[in-house]
């Protein structure tokens, strides 16, 4: 398979170029040439089949013989290893609960498919390669963890000090192996900054093979089409009008569903949900993308302004506003609705979401006509909002067993300031 960018400004790629270089040179996204199609056979049989096997396939339509297949299957069995549930809440309302990786939130899927892909086409080349990540948080620890012990990949884990929970923190710092921890005396901002300076400076370019391993690499965008299709094939009554909604922030999780339908699964629509940070329900309802500066909320993880996958969905419906408002709803709840959804979920179905879950919850459960089947999408465990959900629900949370292990483990960071050039001189003296 070949991959375009979404700008149409440079040439096609193969997949592996796509992977290791991330983004295209003209700042568009990689997009597959041709979505291929799930046969009539397959999807007939998707109840039979486990979330692997799902995955297996899927993948290796998209990828074609690109990577073997019993190396994909490899690549698929050591990224997928934890459960999928999808659990029925009430009436016609399911959950997808993708929670239950080592980070506890639905970025596992991506961050560990894209790491061994990536492991597997650096083995190939017997190149080391450098990994740098910025990260305010949850995006940082999922990537690593992804890449743990992956064979000549070394990461590096910016992340501002003071600015980010203590959890988070932990998660963070405990890692190990190939994965060290920076701690920048400063904002996110000057994490980000740092890491694209590297990226343009030459002596370091010469010295090191740099990579980044942002949320906008197809091989993270891929396995979050997976779960779609398993969700599906898991409902007892498939043959009636089937809904997802997903709480959304980049978009990167609405584009895989997207995906997903694009190749055949039979879905009905989406629905797209989001905080006060609603340019994509905004241009849903009006035709006009508009983005602005990002807002705080309690669903943090979604507090996007300028969505980085909206040209994936463009480029999915060539554009068509009204083909993606055919199969796309937008919702956005503010703070107190979020927290009005969990309380009231909470206390009638003894279910506990995290804030962004619950704005999947609200969307869904606002939109689905009675003989309608929903599933919206629960990206990340209630404990690891910890702190917000608690006080709405007067309760306490109890943390699993899992994290419970890394809150005890010793903190190994590296302090640096902001400034580029003790940064050059660490990644030189480390290489
Ligand atoms: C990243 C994230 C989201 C938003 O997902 P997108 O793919 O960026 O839309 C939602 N919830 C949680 C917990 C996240 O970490």
């Amino acid at each position: 398979m070949r991959f375009y960018s979404t700008n149409r400004e440079v040439p096609s790629v193969s997949f592996k170029e796509a992977v290791l270089k991330g983004l295209p040179d003209d700042n568009g996204l990689y997009m597959p040439e041709v979505i291929p199609r799930f046969t009539d056979n397959f999807l007939k049989n998707l109840h039979r089949l486990s979330f692997n096997e799902i995955a297996f396939h899927s993948a290796n339509m998209i990828v074609e013989n690109e990577i073997d297949e019993i190396t994909l299957r490899s690549i698929v069995d050591e990224s997928f290893r934890f459960d999928v549930p999808v659990k029925n809440i009430h009436d016609n309302i399911h959950v997808l609960e993708l929670f239950h990786g080592p980070t506890l939130a639905f970025k596992d899927f991506g961050a560990r498919f894209m790491a061994r892909t990536m492991g597997h086409f650096l083995r190939s080349d017997d190149r080391e390669i450098t990994i740098l990540v910025a990260t305010s948080g949850d995006t940082g620890s999922a990537v690593a963890q992804g890449f743990l012990g992956v064979e000549g990949i070394k990461v590096m884990l910016l992340y501002p000090g003071g600015k980010v929970s203590k959890i988070q923190e932990q998660q963070l710092t405990t890692i190990g192996q190939n994965i060290t921890a920076i701690e920048i005396d400063g904002t996110f901002d000057d994490c980000q900054h740092l890491v694209k300076t590297a990226f343009l400076d030459e002596e370091l370019n010469k010295r090191l093979n740099l990579s980044s391993a942002n949320s906008i690499n197809i091989a993270r965008l891929l396995p979050q089409s997976f779960y779609y299709t398993y969700a599906f094939s898991r409902l007892e009554k498939r043959n009636t009008k089937i809904y997802f909604c997903v709480p959304s922030g980049n978009f990167g999780n609405l584009c895989g569903g997207l995906l997903a339908k694009k190749m055949g699964l039979p879905v009905e629509g989406f629905i797209a949900a989001s905080n006060i940070n609603d340019v994509v329900p905004q241009y849903l309802e009006t035709s006009v993308f508009r983005p602005k500066k990002s807002v705080q909320t309690i669903s943090n993880a979604m507090d996007v302004g300028n969505p980085s996958n909206f040209a994936r969905l463009l480029d999915l419906y060539n554009g068509d506003y009204l083909e993606i408002s055919k199969d796309i709803k937008g919702v956005s709840f503010n703070d107190n609705q979020t927290r009005d959804i969990i309380r009231e979920v909470y206390t009638k179905y003894n279910y506990l979401m995290c804030p962004h879950t619950a704005i999947g919850y609200g969307g869904l459960s606002g939109y689905l006509g009675t003989r309608e089947i929903g599933i919206y999408l629960s990206t990340a465990h209630p404990c690891k909002f910890k702190d917000i959900v608690e006080p709405i629900i007067s309760e306490e949370v109890e943390i699993p067993l899992r994290l419970k292990k890394v809150i005890d483990k010793k903190k190994r960071a590296i302090a640096m300031t902001n400034e580029f050039d003790e940064f050059k001189s660490f990644l030189i003296e480390t290489n």
